[in-house]
């Protein structure tokens, strides 16, 4: 058997070994190649508000559409752009191209929308990351609270201390700043009372069971509290029927995005969001009305 024969054998007995060693260095040349051969591009996510509907927001999430490996989600390269020390030029990559949309919105007359962008454990960390933000804006004629940038609670907790410092360095650039997949990262609430951001993004985890009269509504309820105690926005993420809808704008959430309005666009899409969804009122919820 393969304990007993010498590694010299070992390609008798694990012939798909070197073809996924193989498939996995195309994967990473492929991704080395990408940004130069223009595959990326960025879907938009309307992020609304719960008191009216209209979009205030639009999350940039990057695509990569490779000729033999189709569309390529995120969750499938970014981890290994970060590895290869690619992170940088294509996390600037996003940074600029979703300022230069935002630009051409604010053209067409949406004048109240601002962009979100994702940032990496090491974008955050990097010393350059405030002068790329700073030349984006300038590019495209913008100002600081146009921009959003989004880091997750888990990598904020990696290094608290390191990133209160991070974050209040970005802070002074005037962008805002959110704490994503709020609830997953293990703040201890110490840290999350010092952390200089505007707004916590509440995982879509908690919003997904909302209805079902378990625990994750209070866990919503909870976290909403927190936000508006801090002195916070709150926004909740993977909104995907009415009753969380509903649910959730009763708790009082200031934002909303998900499937239930809208799947992460591309542009002309988005830009047809904006046109014929931007003013789309919602009713104030009964309960809201008595509050009120
Ligand atoms: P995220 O920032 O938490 O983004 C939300 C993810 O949830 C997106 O997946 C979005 O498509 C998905 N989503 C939104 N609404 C719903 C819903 O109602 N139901 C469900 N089931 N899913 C929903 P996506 O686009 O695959 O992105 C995954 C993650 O990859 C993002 O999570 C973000 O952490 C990361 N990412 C995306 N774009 C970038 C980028 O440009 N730079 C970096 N560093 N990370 C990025
Ligand atoms: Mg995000
Ligand atoms: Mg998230
Ligand atoms: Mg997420």
């Amino acid at each position: 058997d393969a304990k007993s024969s010498g590694p010299g054998n070992l390609r008798v007995f694990h012939p798909s070994l070197k073809e996924s060693i193989q498939s996995r260095i195309d994967f990473e040349s492929a991704l080395k190649e990408a940004l130069e051969k223009k595959q990326f591009f960025l879907c938009y996510q309307p992020q609304v508000l719960a008191s009216d509907g209209r979009t205030v927001c639009l999350e940039a999430l990057i695509r990569w559409q490779h000729p033999t490996y189709g569309l390529v989600m995120p969750d499938r390269f970014i981890q290994l752009a970060e590895s290869m020390g690619l992170i940088a030029l294509i996390g600037a990559w996003v940074i600029d191209s979703a300022c230069e949309q935002l630009a051409r919105w604010r053209a067409m007359g949406f004048e109240e929308v601002r962009v979100a962008v994702n940032l990496s454990a090491q974008q955050l960390l990097d010393p350059d990351l405030e002068e790329t933000v700073t030349r984006a804006l300038e590019r495209s004629s913008l100002s600081g609270s146009d921009l959003e940038l989004e880091i997750t609670e888990s990598v904020l907790m990696q290094d608290p201390e390191r990133s209160i410092e991070r974050l209040s360095a970005l802070r002074k650039l005037g962008v805002r700043l959110s704490i994503d997949d709020f609830g997953t990262g293990y703040s201890s609430l110490g840290y999350l009372r010092v952390l200089p951001v505007h707004a916590f993004k509440l995982d879509r985890s908690f919003v997904r069971d909302i209805g079902n009269g378990g625990k994750d509504l209070e866990i919503c309820a909870t976290s909403i509290g927190l936000a508006k105690n801090l002195g916070l926005e709150i926004v909740a993420e993977g909104v995907e029927t009415e009753a969380q809808m509903q649910q959730l704008r009763t708790l009082g959430c200031h934002l909303l995005q998900g499937y239930f309005f809208a799947k992460p666009l591309i542009v002309e899409a988005a830009s047809h969001f904006l046109t014929s969804c931007s003013h789309k009122v919602l009713m104030p919820p009964e309960e809201m009305q008595m509050t009120l």
